[in-house]
């Protein structure tokens, strides 16, 4: 019968379909279901102002709580979300999750405090994009100024011309604007003057090499040049001591790291935000630094 050809096909496909195939397959039906029923959380991992000693700024990371495979970070579920176009999506739950969050802690939060949300460059390809976080920071009572919007360098670069339009969008709406990644993609910080960003955020594979010359003169380099560009300077990946204080030397703004905390869990943050981790310092530049 018929049926029973459905079934032989279907047997058919399931002893020759790899087993590749086959996570894939279950991956993106995962993928859909941990949207629907919330399985999704967001971290919040503090960046520190070295003048202030103390937390100016939260990054949103995305988590995925798995019944079954626990807690996974983003690098073992993202490549797939964009690979079934399922990213944007994400990115849209991330940014209202925030949102929530925001208005939860607003009497807590410091003034000119902010949340850096990741974006992909599927999302970029939206053109509703403007419109669609207008609108969920409206229905929220979220302002603007509030949200920075993190953008990798190589994003940047892949889709320039496409995005100049819709950056100054986000630029108008009151957001504010980060470059991830930095120092990875190759690009000149004289080309990307053309997306009028905010901040710059140095590669954690920069700070980890800290320790060697060549390291430590590209990070000069990169924070010489931001802050004649008024631009905000924040090292990724701190981890130890004598990077910080490497960063320190070179009067870098702000820091992100294990050192001071990892990504936390929502209800840890409030302890954070007060709390003085680093000593103050005026973070004058070394005098044996290279200019
Ligand atoms: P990213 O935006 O560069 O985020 C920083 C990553 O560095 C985070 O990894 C963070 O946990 C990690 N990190 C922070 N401090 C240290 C440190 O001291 N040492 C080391 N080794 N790592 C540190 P995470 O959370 O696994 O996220 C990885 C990437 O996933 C992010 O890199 C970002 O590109 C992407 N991502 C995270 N959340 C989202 C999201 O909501 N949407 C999109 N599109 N991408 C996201
Ligand atoms: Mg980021
Ligand atoms: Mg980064
Ligand atoms: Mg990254």
């Amino acid at each position: 019968t018929a049926k029973d050809a459905g079934k032989n096909t279907y047997q058919f496909f399931e002893e020759h379909m790899n087993r590749a195939a086959q996570e894939h397959l279950s991956m993106q039906l995962e993928l859909r279901r941990a949207l629907q029923e919330n399985e999704l959380h967001v971290y919040y991992q503090p960046v520190v102002d070295l003048r202030q000693g103390r937390t100016i700024g939260l990054e949103a990371l995305v988590r995925w709580r798995h019944p079954e495979k626990g807690e996974l970070l983003p690098g073992a579920f993202i490549p797939f979300a964009e690979k079934f176009g399922l990213i944007a999506q994400i990115d849209q739950w991330v940014l209202a999750a925030v949102c929530r969050q925001w208005r939860d802690w607003q009497a807590q939060l410091p003034p000119g405090f902010w949340v850096a949300v990741n974006l992909s460059a599927a999302s970029l390809k939206n053109h509703g994009l403007v419109d669609e976080i207008a609108e969920v920071l409206y229905s929220h009572g979220v302002p603007a100024s509030a949200i920075v919007i993190e953008l990798t360098e190589s994003q940047l670069m892949e889709n320039a011309r496409d995005v100049l339009g819709l950056l100054q969008g986000l630029r108008e709406l009151g957001l504010r604007l980060s470059i991830d990644d930095f120092g990875t993609g190759y690009s000149s910080l004289a080309y990307l003057r053309q997306f009028h960003v905010d901040a710059l955020k140095i590669d954690r594979s920069f700070v980890h090499d800290l320790g060697s010359h060549d390291a430590a003169a590209i990070v000069s380099t990169i924070v010489a040049m931001a802050r004649n560009l008024k631009l905000r300077v924040i090292a990724e990946g701190v981890e130890t001591p004598a990077q910080l204080e490497v960063l320190r030397g070179l009067a870098c703004d702000c820091i992100q790291g294990f050192l001071y905390a990892a990504p936390l869990p929502p209800a840890a943050v409030p302890a954070q935000l007060h709390a003085v981790l680093v000593p103050p310092g005026d973070a004058a530049p070394d005098p044996g630094a290279p200019p």
